[in-house]
């Protein structure tokens, strides 16, 4: 069987793991987790990098940072992770969805005007696979309408817009290290960028379970005490010394994923000329970090049926999301603003093919052969 994901391993984790565990300080902001976030600083350019659980902890920071109230509205993609929705939902949100451009699976940032209301706080742009959102036309309306923007950077660690990282485009960024993302903690974990001063000293407080500990720590405050609203929010050391093991291969295992990428997209060239399907499309200000690879087929039935069929020949593809305003949650914290064009229909044609470091030429070559078997050896003649 060709798994869907194998977790990025570079070989260096464990020597780390095992310094973490031998330096008798395995909680959080220790030794390897000061490490990673100085490699975020240096790499990503923000002003703050804090190492979280999750994305969603992250997320969920982001609702904390900019006050989301009662009857607040954000604006998002229904193309997306549940994550991006509840964090702000938590807090007593309403999410307004809005539609995706078939292109990059992006939200259409055409249609996020005409979703903006009095009550509208901020603008959650998810960059689908790692490739980026138009960015600078939803910075143009944050800012006329005074909103903040919160990038789901999850899937976009080393990607760029204009040459501007991922992450680190509006208020605040958040990243996953989950065992399915480029780089991994050791099976969980994330990160929040903070790209606005404003945000820094509460972040850091928020982080800390609401206190002022890490002032504490750096001799600014004689004690620490309880200060705001906060929870706990630090990556263990253990998590952190594994993301350094991963850190260090960044570049290579950047490059490998994108040579993956590139293999896929030259063998199936053929059948996106003859119409049988869609690949993906990078608009030409954004680099990409292979994050994913999908093919769109035409329909639903013909994906339910490819996916059966690899299945029964040992691979393991998979599809992703159901449109959340189309969930019992989403109808229930969210509402749709506006056509479904593309995120139903879009979302139904989509397949992600199996695309980790370590996947080998062979490999690709053999699912390759199995979905053109798919499309011109078993295909009904229409
Ligand atoms: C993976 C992912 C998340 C959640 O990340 P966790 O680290 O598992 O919390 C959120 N948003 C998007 C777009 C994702 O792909």
């Amino acid at each position: 069987m060709i798994p869907f994901n194998k977790p990025p391993h570079t070989g260096n984790e464990e020597k780390y793991v095992l310094e973490a565990i031998n330096s008798g300080k395995i909680s959080g902001d220790g030794h390897f987790g000061k490490k990673c976030e100085k490699w975020f600083l240096e790499k990503l350019n923000c002003k703050k990098a804090f190492l979280t659980p999750s994305c969603t902890a992250a997320l969920e920071m982001c609702a904390m940072l900019i006050d989301v109230k009662e009857g607040d509205e954000i604006i998002m993609p229904s193309y997306t992770f549940v994550s991006t929705a509840n964090a702000f939902v938590l807090h007593g949100a309403k999410i307004k969805f809005v539609d995706i451009r078939p292109d990059t699976m992006n939200i259409d940032e055409t249609k996020i005007e005409a979703a903006i209301t009095e009550k509208t706080k901020a603008i959650v742009p998810v960059h689908y696979a790692g490739v980026g959102c138009e960015m600078d036309k939803i910075l143009e309306i944050a800012e006329k309408y005074n909103l903040f923007v919160i990038e789901d950077a999850a899937q976009g660690m080393t990607s760029s817009y204009k040459n501007k990282p991922l992450g680190t485009i509006g208020h605040l960024g958040a990243f996953s290290f989950h065992e399915t993302k480029n780089y991994t903690s050791g099976g969980e974990g994330g990160l929040l960028i903070i790209n606005d001063n404003r945000f820094v000293e509460r972040a850091e407080i928020i982080r800390e379970k609401g206190t002022n500990r890490s002032q504490f720590f750096r001799g600014m405050v004689d004690k620490y005490t309880w200060v705001d609203i906060g929870s706990s929010y630090l990556m263990n050391e253990i998590s952190a010394a594994y993301l350094w093991g991963q850190l260090e291969e960044a570049e290579k295992i950047k490059k490998e994923r994108l040579k993956i990428w590139e293999y896929y997209y030259q063998a199936l060239r053929k059948l996106q000329e003859e119409n049988i399907i869609s690949l993906p499309i990078i608009p030409e200000n954004c680099e990409h970090n292979a994050h994913m690879f999908y093919i769109k087929v035409n329909d639903l039935e013909t994906r339910t049926n490819l996916l059966n069929y690899l299945k029964e020949n040992g691979i393991l593809a998979v599809f992703h999301y159901v449109p959340l305003h189309t969930s019992p949650a989403g109808r229930k914290y969210g509402e749709y603003v506006g056509m479904d064009n593309f995120t139903t229909r879009e979302s139904e044609r989509l397949v992600r093919l199996p695309l980790y470091y370590g996947l080998t030429k062979k490999e690709v070559d053999f699912i390759v052969g199995k979905i053109k078997d798919f499309f011109y050896e078993t295909e009904p003649i229409p």
